[in-house]
Order: C-alpha cells, then sequence, then structure tokens
C-alpha cells in the first residue's frame, strides 16, 4: 500500500475530513462500480478496487495516520526493510504461529463494499481472500529515547503482548488427537448468502459471514483446553531492539514479520516502532545538524580565547574564537552532528555564542573598566555607594 496516493485515488486533499472523504468515496465509487463502465470494465474493476482500499484506509483513523507516515507522501523517511540491528526474539522460538483473531484489512474492504453495493462485483477473489491466508496483525509500540540514545543509537528491550502459537494444539484450535473440520453450512467457504434491505437501495441478496464458524470455514467440535479453540494464545514477549544512530523524533522503525501470526498460512504481521525522542536541555536538533548556545565572557569576546564545547557523546571539544567576537556569531564543529541515515557521513555541531556582560564587578575589575571607558573617551556615571559603603 506503500506506493498509492490514497488521497489522489479518491480525489481529497491531505487535510479532507472525515465526512468529505465519505462523499469522495460514494461518488468515485459510483463513478468507478465496473455496472456503469461496460466499455472499460477493467479498468474500472481496478479502480473500484483501489477506491476501496484508499477509502479502507483513510476512513479508519488510526490507518490513516500509519499511512500519511508511511505512505507515498510521507516525508518523515521511516525506516523500511533493512532494518538489520533488529535481534529477533528471546522468549520463543520463531516458529509457524497461527491466529484466527482479528479484523485485517481485507475484511474492512471486503465488508464495506458488500454492505454498499451486495454482493456480485469481484466476489470470488474476495471470497477467497477471507477463508485463504491472511496476513496476522501489525503491532505498534511507542519508545522513548533520550536526546543522547538518539545520537548515539542504543539498545533497547522492549516488552509487548501479543499473540503467539498455542503450544498445547501447536496452533490448530483443536484438542490434541482430535481435529479441525470443515464447517457444514458453508462448507468451508465462510460465508453464506442472505437477503438484505440497504437504505437508498434496493432489496439486495448479499454475502455475509457464516455464523456457524465465523468466516473460517471450520469448526472445532473438540476445542484445545489451553488457548479454548483460538488456536494462539496472549504471551509477554521481550524484544531486543537495536535503535540507529540518527533516529529522529516521530520516526518510526518498521520490523517486517515481527507483528502477530497470519492466518490460514499468511505472512506475519510487522512490528512498527514509534521512536519519540525527549528534548534535552541543552541541545536542539535542525535536521541533521545540532544547535546549542554557549555563554563566554566579554573578555573571551573581545580578546578572543580557546573554549570548551560540549559535545552530545558527552566529551568537550576545544574551540578558538577570534579575537573581537561578537554576541550572535554561529561556529560550526564539522560532522559532530547526528549521522546521516542510511550514510557514512554527519551532520555539524552549530553553536551560537552569547556574550555575557558582568553583572557584578570587583572593586579591581570596576576601576579596570572604568579606565577602559577613559581610552574610549566615555566618562562612566560615577558607582552608587550602598548606606554603608
Ligand atoms: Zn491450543
Ligand atoms: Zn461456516
Amino acid at each position: 500500500m506503500a506506493d498509492k496516493d490514497y488521497y489522489a485515488i479518491l480525489g481529497v486533499d491531505k487535510n479532507a475530513t472525515d465526512d468529505e472523504i465519505k462523499k469522495a468515496y460514494r461518488k468515485m465509487a459510483k463513478k468507478w462500480h465496473p455496472d456503469a463502465n461496460p466499455d472499460n470494465r477493467k479498468e474500472a474493476e481496478e479502480k473500484f478496487k483501489e477506491v476501496g482500499e484508499a477509502y479502507a484506509t483513510l476512513s479508519d483513523p488510526q490507518k490513516r495516520k500509519m499511512y500519511d507516515q508511511f505512505g507515498t507522501a510521507g516525508a518523515n523517511g521511516s525506516y523500511s526493510g533493512g532494518f538489520n540491528g533488529f535481534n529477533g526474539f528471546n522468549g520463543f522460538n520463531g516458529g509457524t504461529y497461527y491466529s484466527t483473531g482479528g479484523f485485517g484489512f481485507d475484511d474492512m474492504v471486503d465488508d464495506f463494499v458488500s454492505s454498499i453495493f451486495g454482493g456480485g462485483f469481484g466476489r470470488s477473489s474476495r471470497t477467497a481472500t477471507k477463508t485463504g491466508p491472511r496476513k496476522g496483525n501489525d503491532l505498534r509500540y511507542n519508545l522513548d529515547v533520550t536526546f543522547e540514545e538518539s545520537y548515539t543509537g542504543t539498545k533497547k528491550e522492549i516488552v509487548i503482548n501479543k499473540n503467539v502459537k498455542c503450544d498445547t494444539c501447536h496452533g490448530t484450535g483443536a484438542k490434541p488427537g482430535t481435529s479441525v473440520q470443515t464447517c457444514s453450512v458453508c462448507h468451508g467457504t465462510g460465508k453464506v448468502k442472505k437477503a438484505q434491505s440497504l437504505a437508498g437501495f434496493a432489496t439486495i441478496q448479499t454475502v455475509v459471514t457464516c455464523e456457524n464458524c465465523r468466516g473460517t470455514g471450520k469448526v472445532i467440535p473438540n476445542p484445545c483446553e489451553t488457548c479454548k479453540g483460538k488456536g494462539t494464545v496472549r504471551k509477554q514477549v521481550t524484544l531486543n531492539v537495536d535503535i540507529p544512530a540518527g533516529i529522529d523524533d516521530g520516526q518510526t522503525l518498521v520490523v517486517q514479520g515481527k507483528g502477530e501470526p497470519g492466518v490460514n498460512g499468511g505472512e506475519y504481521g510487522d512490528l512498527y516502532i514509534n521512536v519519540r525522542v525527549k528534548k534535552s536541555s541543552i541541545f536542539t536538533r535542525n535536521g541533521d545538524n545540532i544547535e546549542c548556545t554557549i555563554p563566554v565572557t566579554i573578555t573571551q569576546a573581545t580578546l578572543g580565547a580557546n573554549i570548551k564545547v560540549p559535545t552530545v557523546g558527552g566529551e568537550e571539544e576545544e574551540f578558538a574564537i577570534p579575537e573581537g567576537t561578537q554576541s550572535g556569531t554561529k561556529f560550526t564543529l564539522k560532522n559532530k552532528g547526528f549521522k546521516k541515515l542510511h550514510s557514512n557521513s554527519s551532520g555539524d555541531l552549530i553553536f551560537t555564542v552569547s556574550v555575557q556582560i558582568p553583572k557584578k564587578l570587583t572593586k579591581e575589575q570596576r576601576a579596570l573598566f572604568v579606565e577602559l571607558a577613559k581610552t574610549m573617551n566615555e566618562q562612566p556615571p560615577a558607582k552608587k555607594r550602598g548606606i554603608f559603603g
């Protein structure tokens, strides 16, 4: 779904309200309904399917948010694929898992389209999807890291609750020694035909999920006692995740295949780790550059000085500011910024000098400033004396 512009498909802009999306969907679905396009049926079927997909995603706030972040329009550069640092599971081995839970993407498209238009168009392929392999649920995890950790990269142990294959029945849901049987009501299709009347539409025959087997096409006469026939159990799973150096606030690590097990041999869902970077009291991030402000004294600024500049890594860098440095001047420490993703280069550390005017002077310092003022033909006011001065 990452290479399709769902907003363009529905003809709405990125800020469209739910209502606008719904209206646009109805309009586009009518426009591209294959029955309304007998001359270019093939194209219409394709478009109609896309429109359904687009709506299924954009009408669901969570899916829309995910799409905005990872879809074509996503400017935030999420990681995908080559996430090598992931170390996999600790708690159990990665066998084949089986899950009957969850409400997948295909269900949504299927049920929504059928509730508007009834059965007929494209039914066979979607029916197959219902009882055929289905990808497991994606999981989401919010991970907080410190500013320093985002700079150096870090290893994190995360604990998630997820469905895993039941050990007792090996995921079948059937009590050991018994077997799963084909549903006698729907004969394994997971669907039954039903007459339905919908507002604004004529009475139509529609295909609905079989209640006997809840759409799975299978029944379990003797359910496994451990998982109550689900084939999966909830389990707390610990994962070790490598957070790469340079990760930015709001970026997401997509760990493919580490979601929940698929249904009927479908592939695993993915794990989305949304990284949130805490603010630093010293540094701010600007792209791959790091910015901070360094206070210097009036004499350092005037005469020039070797100053120490803190870096995010914890070390201090010596830097020579020249004679006559003005407050607000920016200096750059090359390659001391964030590591650029998928690259060996780094951004810079840019610090701004802030000249501190002394608020209190010793007698001696004041005398020297007065002398200095005289060399500039200035007449400094006499110091106010306190009552005990
Ligand atoms: Zn079981
Ligand atoms: Zn059935």
